[in-house]
């Protein structure tokens, strides 16, 4: 990881302060930063551009997050405070489209982005654009316009497309639009080094990176006590609490967590309750997953001692984490997971997946346990080794938020960015100043 910014946030405000707030646009094209998170594929990409754009506009940058119109009923500009909005352009019909469906919207994308700039009399000098259909827009508004590019992947199609069973047909365009925006844009952005290393083995050696990695709001989740929470939910004070949070996929792993805690030496001994939140209403694009593991529940026996609470809001989410014994992140790979941060803010162990940016932000032993990914054994063995031990927990958890208040806010991480961005529009007026005196000492050398 880069070191800390060395500007305090304050000294950082006033430098931007004096730059005239300038006028930046973030780029998710279908992850919108307005939506309720947690359901569908509303996930990781829709908080991180919230965030940051949250951050970046307290920092004094104007912030625009555009993404795509998909229903009639929302709002075209969402304003969250007075430097950062929402944008929503329509690309294709106003309504869901699974990302791997998006692609031949993206001109549209592009030409209302263009007729926004025209209408308001501006444009953008920098695109900080999220995932690789974003990353086609922000390759073409580089090209037209000469906008600046940071690009941050999300993931990779060359890692997702090694662990999924069924290759999408828009593979190879993903993997060739990731390969050039590499090569083109000013910065990508690495959320881990086990991120960059996978776009440097299976992408391209060319190309420039940074890493800066995903953050979490370490005030809103870390507030409350585990007794508080659990009297706040209802939950037996007693109760050994396995939970999950996420969205319902089967990149998630959430089979391998459920029979884990089916195969735990203290099923039957203790109050043992797994709790499984996210995901939304039968009939729902994630509802075939869902009802999936309902029914491996319920074949394993395990229907009394687990609960679906369904889609839980970023406000009453630090109750469900701090209220946990353990928090478990089986996915089979992950570029960053916010999951995990969240619950080290919350000073509840993560047991994880060994696998991408978890094995960057849990540390093993210490914030607590790794175990290979779909591997039940393990995954029973770490959660009942954090189980058995509430002092080795809380010891863990104490741990578990020291690193994230160190390495994670995202107040720290938009310091990061933004001075990303400043570097990399002052590079353009320095190269203009540059190109300007080569040319005067070139018509000096003709004249003379
Ligand atoms: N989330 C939420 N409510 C839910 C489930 C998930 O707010 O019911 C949020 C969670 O807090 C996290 C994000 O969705 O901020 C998931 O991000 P992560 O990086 O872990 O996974 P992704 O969805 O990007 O694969």
């Amino acid at each position: 990881m880069q070191p800390a910014p060395n500007l305090s946030t304050r000294t950082h405000q006033q430098t931007m302060n004096s730059k005239t707030e300038q006028r930046i646009a973030l780029i998710s094209v279908h992850g919108d930063p307005a939506v309720e998170i947690g359901k569908e594929e509303a996930g990781g990409q829709n908080v991180y551009v919230r965030q940051v754009g949250e951050a970046l506009a307290n920092l004094g940058w104007q912030v625009d997050m555009f993404t795509r119109k998909v229903s009639a009923e929302q709002q075209t500009i969402v304003q969250h405070s007075p430097n950062c909005r929402t944008i929503r352009l329509e690309a294709g019909a106003v309504e869901f489209v699974p990302r791997d469906n998006l692609f031949g919207n993206l001109p549209e994308f592009v030409d209302n982005f263009l007729e926004f700039q025209q209408k308001n009399g501006f444009v953008y000098p920098l695109v900080h654009t999220n995932y690789w259909l974003s990353s086609w827009v922000g390759m073409q508004l580089k090209e037209m316009q000469g906008s600046k590019q940071v690009h941050t992947y999300h993931s990779l199609g060359a890692v997702k497309y090694n662990t999924v069973d069924t290759i999408p047909l828009i593979a190879s365009t993903r993997l060739a639009v990731e390969k050039q925006v590499l090569e083109t844009a000013e910065r990508i952005v690495a959320t881990s080094p086990q991120e960059k290393e996978h776009m440097r083995s299976l992408v391209s050696t060319k190309g420039n990176i940074d890493i800066i990695p995903c953050g979490t709001n370490i005030t809103q989740f870390g507030r409350i006590d585990r007794q508080a929470a659990r009297t706040e939910l209802g939950i037996d004070p007693e109760a050994k609490l396995v939970l999950y949070v996420g969205r319902f996929d089967p990149r998630k792993g959430i089979e391998t967590l459920v029979r884990a805690v089916g195969e735990s030496q203290l099923r039957g001994s203790q109050n043992l309750h797994l709790m499984i939140g996210g995901g939304s209403r039968p009939g729902q694009s994630d509802g075939i997953e869902r009802d999936r593991i309902e029914n491996i529940v319920a074949e394993l026996g395990m229907s009394d001692m687990t609960t679906f609470p369904g889609r839980i809001s970023q406000d009453v989410l630090p109750y469900y984490y701090a209220a946990a014994d353990v928090c478990v992140v089986p996915s089979h790979y992950e570029p960053f997971g916010l999951v995990a941060i969240e619950a080290m803010a919350s000073r509840t162990p993560v047991v994880a997946s060994d696998v991408g940016g978890l094995q960057f932000t849990v540390v093993s032993e210490e914030t607590g346990l790794l175990a290979p990914p779909q591997d039940v054994a393990a995954f029973s063995g770490a959660i009942d080794r954090i189980l058995s031990s509430s002092q080795w927990r809380d010891k863990l958890g104490e741990a578990a938020r020291k690193r994230v208040e160190t390495k994670f806010s995202w107040e720290g991480v938009a310091c990061e960015l933004s001075q990303l961005y400043i570097q990399l529009l002052n590079e353009k007026a320095e190269k203009t100043q540059s190109e300007i005196s080569e040319q005067m000492q070139k018509e000096v050398m003709l004249a003379s």
